[in-house]
């Protein structure tokens, strides 16, 4: 079945070039990891009451051997779609967890996890293996997740996220504010941190009352007792007022871009230990 010239020999003339585009990627993606041709950049939050960096974020790249560089948006797609992402996914939650260990004590990693993985029966496993093996404490693992994960809501999704806190791991919803239900959805579960969609940054500065959805979350995210992460700040002028509306944690090119583990420590020695 690993013979991939042998199950795409036969091209039907009419298959276009995309189709054909997206099936060489499948072919190449069902060897890089093999191939490791996958790396883990990490990009650190600030927490601004103490001014330390609290943890970094687990950002998978993928250096195609033709193509150069390809962004997760246009490979992690395709990998959900045709379970390669459990795999994938397993290696990210090792390495960031081998990698974390490198790092100041205080440091956690999150990792995203996307709802295939969360589907598949092997996500709690993996994370325990991972943790043993690695020897990292699971209050320093993170794990983001998207309303997608939540969308097909059902006892099983809910089951794992318990199982995950139980272990002591902590959970972020990724991306808020773009989906159809956000609210809803920190109604099911009691997250650990609301990440705010980098677009509400976006809008801070390039919209009249850009903030008030900002200041909302923060609102709300403190009433609930969850961390609230900026996404995406790129400018001081954004943190500023990024900190003035309460969100008690950025992220974002101002602070580092995601950078591999072997650069962080110039970064983390710029900071104070929390
Ligand atoms: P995300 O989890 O919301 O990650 C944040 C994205 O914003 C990252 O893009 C990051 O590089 C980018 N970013 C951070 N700060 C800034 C900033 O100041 N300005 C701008 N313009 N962008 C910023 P990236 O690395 O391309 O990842 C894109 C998405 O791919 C991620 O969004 C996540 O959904 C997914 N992804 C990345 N790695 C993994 C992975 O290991 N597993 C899974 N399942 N998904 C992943
Ligand atoms: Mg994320
Ligand atoms: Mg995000
Ligand atoms: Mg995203």
């Amino acid at each position: 079945k690993l013979d991939g010239r042998g199950t795409y020999r036969f091209f039907e003339p009419e298959m276009d070039a995309r189709m054909q585009a997206r099936r060489k990627l499948e072919l190449d993606m069902r060897q890089a990891l093999a191939r490791r041709e996958f790396q883990l950049h990490y990009q650190p939050q600030l927490q601004l009451q103490s001014g330390a960096l609290s943890g970094c974020e687990a950002l998978i790249r993928w250096h195609h051997p033709e193509r150069g560089l390809v962004s997760p948006l246009d490979f992690i797609p395709l990998a959900e779609e045709i379970g390669l992402i459990v795999p994938i996914g397993e290696w990210v939650i090792r390495q960031a967890c081998r990698d974390a260990m490198t790092w100041p004590a205080h440091m956690s990693v999150a990792v995203n996890v996307s709802p295939a993985q969360f589907k598949s029966d092997r996500l709690v496993e993996t994370i325990i293996s991972a943790l043993a093996s690695s020897g990292l404490p699971a209050r320093r693992l993170e794990v983001e997740i998207t309303e997608g994960v939540l969308l097909q809501e059902n006892e099983k999704t809910l089951q794992t996220l318990h199982r995950l806190r139980e272990l002591g791991v902590r959970v972020s919803m990724d991306d808020f504010g773009t989906g159809y239900s956000s609210l809803s959805y920190l109604r099911s579960f009691p997250f650990d941190k609301i990440k705010i969609d980098r677009s509400f940054v976006k809008d801070l500065t390039s919209k009249p009352d850009g903030e008030a959805i900002i200041r909302a979350i923060a609102g709300l995210g403190k009433s609930l007792g969850m961390t609230t992460v900026a996404e995406g700040v790129e400018t001081s002028e954004q943190m500023q007022r990024i900190r003035l509306e309460g969100c008690t944690d950025v992220q974002g090119y101002l602070i580092s871009k995601p950078i591999p583990t072997e650069d962080l420590a110039q970064v983390f020695a710029s900071y104070p230990q929390a």
